[in-house]
């Protein structure tokens, strides 16, 4: 195996025309940028798929303009509960956390739960009991405070209404456009091992302890050597009735099909019928990658990925084998 990969998503959801300025893409371009330059990284030096997802997500979930970590959304209470998971494709190894507060990366969090718990999945305080014990950092809810995210719950919160956080408008002058989303991330390494990993503050206005698609392996995140690594964002409860980023890889192990057909089918013709809102990225085992996001109406999806080879070995990668494919070229902007 020689050639490696890694892709990016930083959520799906509506904004409006008028909101995407140029500073709004030149604070996504650099955000998104960063993550996929710090997993890429990884990557180049031979590295494992697994710590290159972590490390583009960490420095997501650190970025206040993302529905992850410091950023994310508050939910009825008023407060923030973070989902994220990640997944080895060469082991089926994973780890989620759901509902926990106050974890400066919840994807540390869910790899920690994934190599010294004993368990697959964990949830609220018994999760950042564990967090705790591990010694993962914690932060105070001050460090959480966004006020264009208070300000994207005020226009909800005394309704029954939840929402993406891209998808709530709000009067605020001071971050009018800064509705970023979900993160995520895919890569193959050198060797042709995948991972996946998926991040988020979940739905505006979420409560009853409201748990997405995120943590839950076989839909907003899975990965198999077999056949894909999967991050997903969009409306969590679809995705989870559509075991969304399973079927990916049961469509292409059962049925044959190749990463982008599996995607389509699942992005655009099965969520659909459930009126699921959002899109996926992808990667195969040969460092194929992919995105799908529903080309509906009212959608928003950003991502950027980085490919390289072929090469002999870590570091051995000429520039003009290198193809860095921008956020320009891949932001796509439905209205
Ligand atoms: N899928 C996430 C959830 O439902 C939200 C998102 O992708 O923005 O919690």
């Amino acid at each position: 195996m020689s050639k490696f990969t890694i892709v990016i998503h930083g959520g799906a959801g509506t904004i409006l025309r008028e909101h995407m300025t140029g500073d709004l893409e030149a604070a996504y371009t650099e955000g998104l940028k960063t993550a996929v330059d710090t997993g890429f990284a990884v990557l180049e030096q031979g590295g494992a798929a697994i710590n290159a997802v972590k490390a583009a997500i960490v420095v997501l979930e650190d970025n206040i303009l993302f529905n992850a970590g410091r950023g994310s959304v508050f939910t009825k209470k008023g407060v923030q509960e973070m989902d994220a998971a990640i997944m080895s494709g060469a082991t089926l190894e994973a780890g989620a956390v759901a509902g926990v507060r106050n974890v400066r990366n919840p994807i540390m969090l869910a790899t920690e739960v994934m190599l010294h718990s004993n368990h697959v999945f964990l949830s609220g305080k018994g999760a950042n009991d564990f967090a705790i014990k591990q010694g993962i950092k914690l932060e105070p809810d001050e460090y959480f405070f966004s006020q264009f995210r208070y300000d994207q719950w005020q226009a909800i919160r005394h309704s029954d209404d939840y929402a993406l956080d891209h998808s709530v408008q709000t009067n605020s002058n001071e971050f009018p456009d800064k509705k970023f989303g979900t993160v995520g991330a895919v890569a193959c390494d050198i060797n042709g091992n995948i991972a996946a990993a998926t991040s988020t503050g979940g739905m505006t206005n979420k409560k009853y302890g409201r748990i997405g698609d995120t943590p839950i392996i076989g839909s907003g995140t899975y990965a198999n050597n077999k056949t894909c690594a999967i991050s997903c964002t969009g409306h969590g409860e679809m995705f989870i009735r559509a075991v969304a980023s399973y079927d990916v890889s049961c469509l292409m192990e059962y049925k044959g099909m190749n990463l982008e057909d599996a995607m389509n089918e699942v992005v655009n013709v099965k969520l659909p019928k459930l009126e699921g809102e959002g899109g996926m990225i992808g990667v195969d085992a040969d460092g194929n990658w992919s995105l799908n996001v529903q080309s509906a109406p009212g959608g928003l999806f950003i991502e950027t990925g980085r490919q390289a080879g072929p090469c002999d070995g870590p570091g051995e990668i000429g520039s003009s084998q290198r193809r860095l494919r921008s956020v320009e070229e891949h932001v796509g902007l439905r209205l």
